[in-house]
């Protein structure tokens, strides 16, 4: 085994190496060839070695550089060393985390939760769910929403499903991520049947046009607007939910982050008399994939909702159980990257971390400005909207970037109009990271409109 892995972590450190200076988009021709990872599955064995030979040489060329410094597109972060460390490590470990049994992934995970709850100033009695990502964070908290709701209402939606149960109305803001209405129709919600809360010209749903609502009621708000980073004002809309007995509930993706950088956090207040929440790991704590959380106050809630009992499994305990708070069953250990990363980092380093990616944004922001261009969202947090003018000469810089290599941003359409979105995530991403991107940005857009 020895070479079989020494040589994979030499060429996953080459790989690494690499992200600085390599183009941040592949190759049309490196794409091309990971055809030659389709071929008729053979009866016989290939020497790992030589498998982990082909997935470098045909795969590696062909992937974005997502982990490196310059990506700006989607919401998404890279993995601290760290955390890809310990991600190799817990790999090695291979624990089910289902159970409290496997110590060395359920206890980093009791603790990074205890941690998590602190840095995002949230309730310290909220249960944690470490789930793969946001879609299943809200889902997580969702489940135990529904299911709160119901109770309340004289219903056990878990024994009895959802036909015959009261109705549940469930509003969402006009700008809730399509994940959370994804989320509601695996409940059973549905995603269509929700009522929609207006908006303001930033994507905040306005309080005082939330629908009327009456019975088991679930209010969705958001913390970061994927295109402005926009919060919703989620204070103002717990206390008039709380009123008729609701639930409230925060998508906060990537938002929630602010909560743990000082200068930011004003934008998360009133964030915490909410009833649940969901967040990413992989997005900007910068944790390798499959890597989420959903919080939730009633810790009975989300047990009720998710917990099984079983023969073979160890008896219930006054242990926290894992899989008590996750749809899956067997799983990996997420809680180790979390750990690793707020380990490493500390209180401090983790609002450096934001505050450093809002101020790049901040800067992006400036720079379009500076050179003539329409920033089109106020800039609080990390995410920056930039029209070049038209939608096609919009689209083309975006091409033509993407083209270049120098750095990634991706489009998108606020309403109403095209934009390029910027958004800042990776703890890799420098000064000079940004200095280099927009000088490359502001050369191809030049060149686009003398040219047209
Ligand atoms: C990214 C995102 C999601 C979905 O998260 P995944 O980790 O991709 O499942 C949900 N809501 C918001 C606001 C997001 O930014």
């Amino acid at each position: 085994m020895r070479p079989l892995y020494e040589e994979t972590s030499r060429r996953a450190i080459e790989y690494i190496e690499s992200l600085k200076t390599r183009p941040v988009a592949p190759t049309d021709a490196a794409v091309r060839d990971t055809e030659a990872f389709d071929h008729d599955l053979g009866e016989g064995p290939t020497d790992p070695l030589d498998v982990l030979r082909q997935l470098d040489e045909i795969g590696s060329p062909a992937t974005i550089a997502m982990a490196g410094p310059r990506f700006f597109g989607f919401v998404i972060g890279g993995a601290l060393p760290v955390t890809v460390a310990s991600n190799w490590l817990s790999t090695a470990w291979d624990q089910n985390t289902g159970s409290y049994l496997t110590a060395s992934t359920a206890v980093p995970e009791k603790v990074a939760l205890r941690w998590l709850l602190e840095l995002l100033r949230l309730p310290p009695e909220c249960e944690g769910g470490f789930v793969s990502g946001a879609t299943m964070a809200n889902f997580t908290a969702l489940a135990a929403a529904r299911g709160a709701v119901l109770k309340n209402a004289g219903w056990n939606v878990e024994a009895e499903g959802l036909f015959g149960a009261p109705a549940i109305t469930v509003v969402v803001g006009e700008e809730a991520h399509p994940t959370l209405l994804k989320s509601l129709g695996m409940l059973g919600l549905g995603r269509s049947r929700v009522r929609r809360c207006p908006v303001d010209g930033q994507g905040r749903m306005i309080p005082d046009q939330l629908p009327a609502f009456d019975g088991p009621v679930i209010v969705c708000t958001q913390a970061g607007n994927i295109n402005t980073g926009a919060f919703d004002p989620i204070g103002e809309i717990a206390d008039r939910v709380h009123e008729k007995g609701g639930w409230v509930h925060v998508d906060g993706a990537f938002g929630l982050w602010a909560a743990a950088a000082p200068e930011r956090a004003h934008l998360c207040a009133g964030m915490e008399r909410a009833d649940s929440w969901a967040t990413d790991g992989h997005k900007w704590l910068n944790v390798p994939y499959d890597n989420g959380f959903a919080f939730v106050r009633d810790g009975e809630a989300l047990r009720s909702a998710l917990a099984i009992t079983a023969e073979y499994l160890p008896p219930p305990s006054a242990e926290r159980f894992p899989a008590d708070t996750t749809p899956e069953l067997s799983r990996r250990g997420r809680g180790v990257d979390v750990w690793a990363a707020l380990k490493h980092l500390g209180r401090r380093g983790v609002g450096e971390m934001i505050e450093r990616c809002c101020r790049h944004a901040s800067r992006f922001a400036e720079g379009f400005k500076e050179a003539g261009y329409e920033v089109l969202n106020d800039v609080v947090l990390n995410q920056v909207l930039i029209s070049f003018g038209e939608p096609d000469v919009t689209d083309a810089v975006i091409e033509r970037i993407q083209i270049d290599g120098t750095c990634w941003c991706g489009g998108t359409d606020w309403q109403g109009r095209h934009a390029m979105r910027i958004s800042v995530c990776s703890w890799a991403t420098t000064e000079e990271d940004v200095e280099l991107s927009l000088a490359a940005i502001l050369r191809v857009a030049g060149e686009i409109i003398r040219s047209n």
